[in-house]
Formats: structure tokens, sequence, C-alpha cells
């Protein structure tokens, strides 16, 4: 069987889903090929994970009407809180002094995933192909052919890449990736402290790599700590009292008393940019173009700009597959996946290494942005995903 379509996504995470949204009410026509049934909400990555979302993400989903269907899900972030532990240089962000509601909003992965996956479900312009896996991909000048391992093969003006940092899409292409193994792994879980959070969010650097600790509903936490490869086993192992121990000796008490821990996962963390995020008729989004660290909270964050990007163009568009459209993509996004790559691989870096005289740049550094106002100002733009040209739905406007 052959389906003609306008733009079809492969993968339906966090990125994909995300995009299909936004192209709603476009007129083109839409598939979606994911290899998880969406019902059962089972894609890798909605798991219990924090997900901080921008200032700037929450705009965009504002302006997809999205945001009623999050909102109750989502905690505000009112301060941000960097610091380096034992050494002097503390920065912070408030909400307040940027004049802006809240800073972020943070909800789990899971809440996030369910959302979407409940508005695709409602889209009568989307066809669904899923569970379904892209086995071999043809690009012809007028339109490019995929296989789907249920037989089915299907024709489309544009492919978009968003499935994930191990795209099949990148694959079955041939294409290459700039690739950096950090030799550290996340330890995730959500945290309960004895005192209420006050939507405080906490970036703490430790000789063992950086922690995160971000508010959540229920005065829960959503904790994102780093260690390096190997040592995650005996965190994952260890009796919750331990565990607390542990956490509480290397955090502080800055966040208070850590006194109940839900269920641990572990993230194997490395940084990966797609050697060409543009090719004939196809563009990779998402992780699939450029995976992070989660040492700033920015990869789905950076996900949606590109979402937010390539629906604009989508809109307005008279040939969804030309090479101009690809080309406009590609010089609108570059700068911004660029810096944001670069600045995750620096901060895990400065931030991860323990030679003293680094130390103390370190320490000077943070109290220097918090002195200064316009690179602090130039901080909070980055945080809240401001800091670039803005789409119509970064700008509140719908499409
Ligand atoms: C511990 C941790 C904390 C994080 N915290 C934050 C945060 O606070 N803020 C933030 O912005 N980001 C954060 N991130 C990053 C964020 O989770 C990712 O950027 C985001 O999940 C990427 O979404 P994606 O849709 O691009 O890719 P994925 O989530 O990997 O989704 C890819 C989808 O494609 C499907 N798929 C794969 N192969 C195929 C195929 N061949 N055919 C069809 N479908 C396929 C998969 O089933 C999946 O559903 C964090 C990440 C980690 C690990």
């Amino acid at each position: 069987m052959t389906a003609e379509f306008d733009v079809l996504i492969v993968g339906g995470g966090m990125v994909g889903a995300s995009l299909a949204i936004a192209l709603e009410n476009s007129g083109l026509r839409l598939g979606l090929i994911e290899a998880q049934p969406l019902r059962t909400n089972s894609q890798p990555s909605f798991d219990d994970r924090g997900i901080a979302l921008s200032y700037g993400s929450q705009r965009i989903f504002q302006s997809m009407d999205l945001w009623p269907a999050i909102a109750p899900f989502a905690t505000a972030i009112k301060h941000i809180h960097v610091s380096d532990r034992g050494r002097f240089g503390v920065t912070r962000l408030s909400a307040e002094a940027q004049r802006v509601p809240a800073l972020g909003q943070v909800l789990t992965a899971r809440e996030l995933g369910q959302t979407l996956n409940q508005r695709l479900q409602q889209n009568d312009s989307l066809q669904l192909l899923c569970p379904a896996t892209v086995t071999a991909l043809r690009q012809q000048p007028d339109h490019v052919e995929l296989v789907l391992d249920d037989g089915r093969t299907v024709k489309t003006q544009l492919v978009v890449a968003a499935d994930g940092r191990d795209s099949t899409i990148r694959q079955l292409l041939g294409l290459g990736a700039w690739q950096q193994q950090y030799d550290q792994v996340a330890v995730t879980a959500n945290i309960a402290t004895d005192k209420p959070h006050q939507g405080m969010a906490y970036e703490r650097f430790t000789n063992s790599g950086p922690m995160a600790l971000l508010p959540m509903s229920d005065n829960r936490s959503s904790l994102v700590w780093t260690v390096s490869t190997g040592q995650e086993q005996a965190l994952l192992d260890a009796s919750e009292a331990e565990f607390l121990a542990q956490l509480q000796q290397r955090f502080g008490y800055r966040a208070g008393r850590f006194i109940r821990v839900g269920q641990r996962h572990s993230h194997p963390l490395s940084l990966m940019q797609a050697d060409m995020p543009v090719q004939d008729r196809i563009i990779f989004i998402g992780n699939a173009a450029h995976s992070l660290h989660p040492i700033a909270g920015q990869g789905f964050n950076l996900g949606l700009r590109d979402v937010a990007v390539l629906a604009d163009l989508l809109y307005d568009a008279e040939n969804c597959g030309s090479m101009s459209l690809l080309h406009r993509y590609q010089q609108w996004r570059q700068q911004d996946q660029d810096q944001v790559v670069k600045a995750t691989d620096k901060l895990v870096r400065l931030f991860s290494n323990d030679l003293s005289l680094l130390g103390h740049f370190r320490g000077a550094g943070l109290a220097l942005l918090d002195a200064i106002p316009p690179l602090k100002q130039r901080l909070a733009d980055r945080s809240m995903g401001l800091a670039q040209k803005q789409p119509r739905l970064g700008r509140g406007i719908r499409l």
C-alpha cells in the first residue's frame, strides 16, 4: 500500500509529537511514524525525569493552545540558584527581577508525554502510523519513499527525523555525527524535602559532577545527580536511608533535609550533534539533530525551538520539500544549535574538573556573573529561551 504525505514525521517523542501538533491547522497532509503504541505512553523518554520548560517553551505551548492541558501538572520556577559546592561565588536569577511570572515550569516527561499523546489522538488531520519503524528509505528527485516494518511503503515531500539520539534515519542515510562521551551518568529521582521548595531551582556543581534540583508538584523536587560512570550502580542499589544520607552530604542543607526518594533511574550522558541536519527532503530535529548533557536542562527546549521555526516556515511554504525551505530552516537554527551545544560542552568540562585553580576561576566567574548586570541578563535570556530570533509561536502568535 502506498500513501502520499506532504510531511512525514519519524518519531513521536516529545519533539516529534510537538511538531505534529504545531502543524495541526496547516492543511498539510501529515503523518507520524512512531515505534511504540501511543496509547500505552510507552515511549522510552516518557519517564519520571523532571523536564524544566523554559519561559520561551511555555510561550510556544501557549501559542499552540496546549498550555491549558499542561498547566495542571506544572510547577513554576521562581528563582534559580547556581553555586559551586565548597567554594564562594553564587549566581541567582529571579522571575521578579526578569519581570516574568516564572523563569520556567517543571513537570515530568511522563506527564508531558501523556498530554501530547492525548492531543495527537484528537487530531483528525494527522495519520498515525504506529507502532511501526522505518526499515528502508529512498530519496527520489520529487519525493522520499519510506518502507515500514509492517510492509507498507509511504511517500512524502518531506521527512522530519525526530527519532532520537540513535536516529534510524541518520543510520539509513549513512550520515555521521560529532559525539562527545563524558564518562558520566545521570541518576534521576524525585525527592521530598522537609521544607517547602518555594519555586527554587538549584544548579550545584560538585567535584564529582553537577547536580540539579527542580521544584515540582506536591512539594517534591526532581533530582538530576551526575556521577562518574561506574558509580551509579551503588546509588541505584542503596537503601533509601543510605541514598538520602549520601545526597545530603553531597548537596548540603540549602534545600532543607531530604526525607524521601522515589524510583531511581540512570541515564548515560554524552553530547551528539549530527553532521548534516538538513539533507535532500530530510530535516533532523530534536535529539536526532543534537542530544545534550542535561546539565542546563536545555535539550527539549532546544528541540522545541526547532519545532517552532520549522512550523513557521512550513505554514507559509508552497513546496515543503524545497531546498530553499531547508536552507532557510538551517540558517535560522544553526547559530542557536551551535551555541547551546558548545556552551553545554564547556560547562560540563569546566564544572567536572576538580583542579583547584579552575575551581577558583569558577567561583570568581559565578560571583562576577551575579555582579555584572549585562552578563547576568544574557544568562537569564539564554535560560529563558529568549536569546534567539523568535518565530511566530515564540512571540505568542498562533499559526
Ligand atoms: C536525565 C535527563 C533530564 C533532562 N532534563 C531536561 C530538562 O530539564 N529540560 C529539557 O529541555 N530537556 C531535558 N532533557 C532532555 C530531553 O529529555 C530530550 O531532549 C527529549 O526527550 C528529546 O526528545 P526527542 O523527541 O527529540 O527524542 P526522544 O525522546 O528520544 O524520542 C524519539 C522517539 O522516536 C521513536 N523512534 C526511535 N526510532 C524510531 C524509528 N526507527 N521509527 C519510528 N520511531 C522511532 C522513539 O520510540 C521515541 O518515541 C533531559 C534528559 C535527561 C536524560
